[in-house]
């Protein structure tokens, strides 16, 4: 084929693909650059080396990634890093499956952990759907925290989960990790402090039809005095100030369940003094994430004992 590049690739059934996609994104393994394709009844996906791959293919490159101004995508709409609504035109023409361009006016800030945004170009709205490993979420990005980035570690988690177990999401925004790890668990308790993330979050719990998710309006710290210590797991993603509500979580979770605590961080171990103070029991570190320059997203599982 002309125009075409040799790559590895892994092999998929179609019904299979969407799945396949996302542990490749998650792995950073998918070589974005070439077009997926079909063969036969199959979806090809180009990835990086040979390691897991099922062969090698001939792949179209994408045909104006290059060149499109740079931009990270959740759902239909697009996050741009330049406030120039003139690109922001030519990238909504550029992808076909965008519906906004969106420009964040502000850090993610204040207690529910959001972003003002300016439309650039598009339909004038900060909501849209989002798909991740065969769920979906309805997400409003000015009202409510919506991260794609922690697709692959919510896998991950669920990949560790034993049968039956009860699960609490203290900080649970719109419900992805919730959702996602329901599928393995009894029951989760999903809280969050945003009546608009709960919201959302009750939409969504419809939408991908978990009934055993249990979506709670509450201050996190206020839980340990309502709810019985009996969690075997625990998750805690308010990165930048879980710390001040770990004694609780201590306090809810049963001996021999597990913390995730996540964080950011500049070094690795930051916060083990503070997690050893609060808990006793196996710490195991991962990082997660880059997240600038001098900060990794970081989580800590902690064993209760
Ligand atoms: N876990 C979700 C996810 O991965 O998309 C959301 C994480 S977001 C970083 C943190 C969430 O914690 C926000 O939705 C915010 O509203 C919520 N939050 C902040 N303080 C809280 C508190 N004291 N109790 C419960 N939720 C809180």
């Amino acid at each position: 084929m002309t125009g075409t590049r040799e790559q590895w690739y892994v092999a998929v059934e179609p019904a299979g693909a969407e799945i396949l996609r996302q542990d490749l994104l998650g792995r950073r393994i998918l070589d974005r650059t070439l077009r997926p394709r079909r063969d036969g009844g199959r979806i090809l996906f180009p990835v990086l080396g040979p390691e897991g791959a099922t062969g090698r293919a001939d792949f179209r490159p994408h045909p104006v990634a290059e060149d499109l101004p740079r931009h990270e995508l959740v759902g239909g709409i697009a996050l741009m890093q330049g406030k120039n609504p003139e690109e922001a035109h030519r990238l909504l023409r550029a992808r076909p499956g965008l519906h906004t361009v969106l420009y964040p006016e502000s850090a993610v800030e204040g207690i529910y952990r959001t972003r003002r945004f300016t439309v650039l170009a598009g339909e004038s709205t900060t909501r849209t759907r989002y798909t991740e490993y065969g769920m979906r979420f309805d997400i409003d990005l000015a009202v409510a925290y919506f991260s794609a980035r922690l697709a692959h570690e919510r896998q991950h988690i669920a990949g560790m989960m034993g049968a039956g177990e009860r699960v609490l999401d203290l900080f649970a925004g719109v419900g992805p990790f919730a959702i996602a790890l329901a599928a393995h668990a009894r029951v989760v308790y999903a809280s969050d402090i945003n009546p608009a993330a709960v919201h959302l979050m009750a939409e969504n719990i419809m939408l991908n039809r978990r009934r055993n998710v249990v979506p709670v309006l509450a201050d996190a710290g206020h839980l340990a005095g309502v709810l019985p210590r009996m969690f075997d797991r625990i998750i805690m993603n308010l990165p930048v100030s879980s710390a001040g509500f770990l004694t609780s979580a201590a306090r809810l979770c049963r001996e021999g369940g597990t913390i995730h605590f996540y964080a950011l961080q500049s070094e690795t171990g930051e916060n083990l003094p503070l997690l050893r103070d609060v808990t006793c029991g196996r710490i195991t570190e991962r990082k997660v994430r880059s997240y600038s320059p001098a900060q990794h997203h970081a989580v800590y599982d902690v064993e209760m004992r």
